[in-house]
């Protein structure tokens, strides 16, 4: 049995409670300053001045895709939300190197789906779908990922993606996006509730079946060196892992996770009571320390953070008076 696991390992569900925690509060303290910075710009006589936090450019993945291509197609890097390309380059190098890492330990919306989760459990209203809905519904992230692929990566060309990047929309995208929440049409409020109200219910609802941006990082998280592993010879198929996996993964059913779906939380590690049954590994090293697929998602992303700040890609390259121009347009100005 297990029970001579290392005590810090056995607190990773902790350290990840933390560290979702953590990254949750200062995603509300970042919503706090832009709406402060934007009812400044909408008045500046009536409200005080709050500095726009570069880090709301992390909700926009869609127009960091656009730069991306932008980028890899030979323009510059992003000078209009370029906190929103370094962010949105630290995830896919975060799945491409170290799984899903960004959703497990990172994204904020990950972290609400686990507590609705949690509270879902506890009210003993939560349930999995049956694999015959599930399988079909896994596909809508895919189908939206392939709609926005589409549109930007196939569709539109550096000219056409150029036109978008410096249009008014774009430069005013985040407070487009605040907006909307703070003033949604009934259909689009109904949704928003109805999608709360069913994570309560079915598990991890929109991170499985809707997040077109978990589908990309999940695709990505493939070739991901890090895998967890099962020894057969020694599992004892008691299903502890299956139990408390988030993404609801059939982890008895195979020798390693391959899987799009997992995001590296290493609660099956956690909680597998069989010594070395249940382990993280890289090719060609069987068990790695768990704790260091954490210490190297929150490493490569301060570091991409810490470089994006230093070589100047991390402040809007806009004056304070266009931000004060277009937000007191924002009602008349659409998607180009
Ligand atoms: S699936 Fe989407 S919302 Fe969920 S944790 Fe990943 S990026 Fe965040
Ligand atoms: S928790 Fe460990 S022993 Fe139990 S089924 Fe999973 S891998 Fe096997
Ligand atoms: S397989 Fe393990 S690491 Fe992957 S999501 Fe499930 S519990 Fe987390």
């Amino acid at each position: 049995m297990n029970s001579n696991k290392p005590l810090v390992q056995d607190r990773l569900t902790q350290l990840r409670f933390l560290c979702q925690s953590l990254f949750a509060l200062f995603c509300l303290y970042v919503g706090w300053q832009f709406y402060s910075f934007y009812l400044w710009a909408l008045d500046s006589t009536a409200n005080t001045f709050v500095a726009r936090p570069p880090a709301v450019e992390a909700f926009l993945p869609l127009g960091a895709l656009v730069s991306l291509k932008r980028l890899l197609l030979g323009a510059e890097f992003d000078t209009i939300h370029p906190a929103g390309l370094t962010l949105f380059i630290a995830a896919l190098l975060i799945s491409l190197l170290l799984r899903k890492g960004f959703c497990g330990w990172i994204c904020p919306i990950g972290f609400a789906s686990n507590l609705a989760e949690r509270a879902g459990k506890k009210m003993r209203i939560l349930f999995a779908l049956p694999a015959w809905i599930d399988l079909p519904m896994l596909s809508l992230k895919y189908i939206l990922l392939g709609f926005f692929g589409y549109l930007i990566l196939w569709q539109m060309g550096l000219e056409g993606l150029t036109d978008f990047h410096h249009s008014p929309y774009n430069m005013i995208s985040d407070a487009k996006m605040l907006h909307f929440f703070l003033q949604p049409s009934m259909l689009a409020g109904s949704i928003m509730l109805g999608i709360i109200l069913i994570s309560f219910i079915i598990r991890n609802f929109w991170c499985r079946y809707l997040c077109p941006y978990g589908g990309l990082l999940g695709i990505l998280a493939l070739v991901s060196p890090f895998q967890v592993t099962r020894d057969p010879d020694t599992c004892i198929d008691c299903k502890k892992c299956e139990v408390v996996c988030p993404s609801s993964i059939h982890i008895t059913k195979r020798k390693t996770v391959r899987n799009a779906e997992c995001i590296g939380c290493l609660e099956c590690v956690e909680v597998c009571p069989v010594k070395d049954c249940l382990n993280l590994s890289v090719p060609g090293k069987k068990a790695t320390n768990p704790l260091l697929l954490p210490c190297l998602i929150l490493g490569l992303f301060f570091f991409c953070y810490i470089l994006g700040l230093i070589t100047g890609h991390w402040k809007t390259e806009i004056p304070l008076e266009v931000f004060q121009r277009y937000y007191r347009m924002i009602g008349e100005i659409g998607h180009p």
